[in-house]
């Protein structure tokens, strides 16, 4: 065996699903040396999960990926529910939209997996050298203790070991149809036995595939999956259900006389049980059936004999269910049968050094479309603080605030749920006096309300360093050592300036122009994910002299050698690198250029010339309507300064967050950083 080679890495990712894939994109963004690594071959190629919410859409937007997945995609609008009628035979009882109008600009699409860790992959070779390393999974794992506060140590030691292309390829067990062979997704379930151990042991076997490698990480990241080998490793659990459900998943292109069969369909049968249709790209169809119910023995799951199942199975399941309608296929493109709980990791982190995501801390039913979504959101909320705290931006305790955000929503997920599949899954109920089985009422105002936190818009951080709730008297949770009323100290929250905007909660988007050209965007469009703070400046009507004299007098707070945009800004970098300064006034557009505008609103380069990218106006496009941005978000005359962190989530007390890094940093900068990063409702006339 040759000798054991050892490095340094920043960020060591293990599993490159949606949730690892999505750390790594960020890694690329922010210019983060980091590694992430995959026991399997090769990415996935269909199947698996397929939603996309719109919060999902607006973060792969942010990400530079939303536009592919938006046109590739199969479009939701609509629901339909169809439920027996007195005859026992279904009919549609109910139309409703699949996503609630306006809550975003985007609405739920369907794309398989494979698709958008393609996306994710393209995006990060675009922006890094970093890679996919396949066929490589750790194989022991060691935190030193002692040096986990030490920023610059690399307290994780993780060992690699690298598999042979044969161990790193599964055997799979494949259907045939019209003579054909279809591959299934029963090799990555979990009704088989997980088998990282069994490519451990087998990679013992191969002399040449016995090579490893140690690797020294400042964070490591668990993203890999429901058997999560970093979460066995850290000696964490998942907590919740005893009862584990068994989804049977068949995606065909079917032939049928079902009228709904290209709407998402709840059907729900007299007594054959139930099947959820949604129509996908390229003219496929998934049916998800619930199969069966498993109860715990002990403390061990009992498993679902798999062999019983395969699309036969699962296709007459539909039949009954969708009968009197038929249903068949001559096209095959993936099944599975899945078995899973719905749990809940213990806890989200260990030191603050090691972190779990995605699959690895929550599982759950597909029903709602939430596996990929929830996620990705789970990095997508870590990837951003890991990378400041790397680059001396931020102070670790920052990263407390990943599982007081991320684990809560989970909590609410499993919930949601938990309720949610047992009245997908259960009988309707025959008459009012029919106590065993699910009303239907009921079942459609669970739909109705779980749409809304489905679509991820409805994600309300509790309050944090991070969050500077309003009139929040409570503690933070889960370890974090700043009380709200120290926050609130340092910060004026009044969301009163800015109605449309909830501390906690995403920015909403409305379009803007671009003072210089015209041209219409989101706001949600200015604020691409790559790390930097926004601080957006809602300045009201600069032609009144009133709003001038407060735009001039923030402009010099801005602008001064001691002033906050200067001190964290790091010597050569560019002006914006760690805060963007986002300026949207409404004085008629052609009233006014650039030029009337204070030059920190439009900073200068010598071999670039003037931003131009920074001035918006509120005012009427000619081909895409009027946004209306003040009136939406409730911006009165006297203007408000809104900060946004680097994920979109705005008033956020960055003082908290930042780290301190500059001991000349004095006490009239400080008052600088509390006064102008104050709120996402900081009245203008305090600025000066
Ligand atoms: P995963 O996508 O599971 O990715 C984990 C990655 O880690 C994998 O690439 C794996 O190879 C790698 N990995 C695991 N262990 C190691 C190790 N020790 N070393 C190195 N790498 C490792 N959701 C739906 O919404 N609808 C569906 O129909 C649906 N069907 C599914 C069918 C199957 C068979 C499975 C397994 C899941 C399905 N899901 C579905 C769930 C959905 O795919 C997940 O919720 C989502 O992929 C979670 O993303 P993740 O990145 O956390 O984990």
């Amino acid at each position: 065996m040759s000798a054991i080679s050892e490095s340094n890495v920043d960020v060591l990712i293990v599993g490159s699903g949606p949730a690892g894939l999505m750390m790594a994109t960020w890694m690329a963004k922010c210019g983060i040396n980091a590694r992430i690594v995959d026991k399997r071959g090769t990415k996935i190629f269909n199947g698996q999960a397929d939603g996309l919410q719109c919060r999902t859409l607006e973060i792969l937007d942010s990400l530079g990926i939303g536009h592919r997945a938006w046109r590739e995609a199969n479009h939701m609008l609509e629901i339909c529910l169809w439920n027996p009628d007195e005859n026992g035979v279904i009919r549609r009882s109910d139309r409703i939209p699949d996503t609630i109008p306006g809550i975003s600009r985007f609405h739920q699409v369907v794309l398989h997996q494979g698709r958008i860790e393609r996306f994710f992959l393209d995006a990060i070779a675009e922006a890094s050298d970093i890679r996919v390393e396949r066929g490589v999974m750790p194989s022991s794992l060691k935190i030193d203790e002692s040096l986990v506060e030490d920023d610059a140590a690399y307290p994780i030691t993780v060992t690699l070991r690298h598999l042979t292309e044969e161990e790193a390829t599964p055997s799979q067990s494949s259907t045939s149809v019209n003579g054909q062979t279809v591959q299934d997704g029963l090799f990555r379930s979990n009704l088989a036995k997980d088998d990282t151990q069994d490519l451990l042991e087998l990679s013992k076997l191969h002399g040449k595939a016995n090579s490893e490698e140690i690797v020294h990480a400042k964070y490591l990241i668990g993203a890999d999956g429901a058997h999560s080998w970093t979460r066995n490793q850290l000696g964490l659990k998942l907590e919740g259900d005893s009862t584990d459900y068994v989804w049977g998943v068949l995606d065909i292109v079917p032939i049928t006389d079902f009228p709904d069969i290209r709407m998402r369909c709840a059907i729900h049968s007299a007594n054959n049980g139930s099947v959820m249709i949604i129509p996908r790209e390229n003219k496929l169809v998934r049916l998800y059936i619930q199969l069966t119910t498993t109860e715990k023995t002990g403390d061990t799951a009992s498993r679902a004999d798999r062999s019983k199942i395969n699309p036969q199975v699962i296709l007459e399941s539909a039949q009954r269910i969708m009968a009197p309608y038929k249903i068949t296929y001559r096209k095959l493109d993936w099944w599975t049968a899945y078995q899973i709980g719905q749990r809940v990791g213990t806890s989200f982190s260990a030191h603050e050094r090691v972190f779990l995501a995605g699959d690895a801390v929550h599982t759950h039913s597909p029903k709602a479309g939430q596996g990929m979504n929830v996620s990705m959101q789970d990095t997508f909320n870590l990837g951003w603080k890991i990378a400041s705290v790397v680059k001396g931006h931020a102070k670790r305790s920052l990263l407390k605030t990943y599982e007081s955000e991320r684990r809560g929503i989970a909590q609410e997920l499993i919930a949601f749920d938990h309720k949610f599949s047992r009245l997908f899954s259960g009988r309707p109920a025959k008459d009012v006096m029919d106590a065993e089985g699910i009303s239907m009422e009921e079942f459609k105002a669970a739909f109705l309300k779980g749409h809304m936190f489905a679509s991820g818009i409805a994600v309300n951080y509790g309050a944090s360093l991070l969050v500077a709730k309003a009139g929040s008297n409570e503690e933070l949770g889960n370890g974090i050592d700043v009380s709200v009323a120290d926050a609130r100290d340092k910060v004026i929250s009044d969301e009163s300036l800015c109605r449309g905007i909830t501390v906690g909660m995403r920015i909403p988007s409305h379009k803007v122009l671009n003072q210089a050209d015209a041209r219409p965007w989101h706001l949600q469009e200015l604020l691409p994910s790559n790390g930097r703070w926004r601080i957006i400046v809602f300045s009201g009507n600069i032609n009144d002299n009133e709003q001038r004299g407060k735009l001039e007098r923030l402009a010099r707070d801005f602008g001064a050698q001691d002033a906050f945009l200067r001190l964290y800004t790091p010597d050569g970098a560019k002006y914006d690198e760690v805060f963007e300064v986002l300026l949207i006034h409404n004085a008629p557009r052609t009233s006014v250029s650039i030029f009337d505008f204070p030059e920190v609103f439009r900073p200068h380069d010598e071999v670039d010339g003037w931003d131009y990218n920074k001035i918006y106006v509120d005012d009427a496009s000619y081909h895409e309507g009027f946004g209306n941005i003040y009136e939406a978000l409730g911006i009165p005359h006297s203007g408000c300064i809104v900060i946004v962190r680097p994920d979109q989530y705005p008033n956020t007390d960055v003082s908290q967050a930042f780290e301190m890094t500059k001991n000349e940093m004095t006490k009239s900068a400080a008052s600088h950083i509390q006064s102008t990063q104050a709120k996402g409702g900081k009245d203008m006339s305090s600025s000066g």
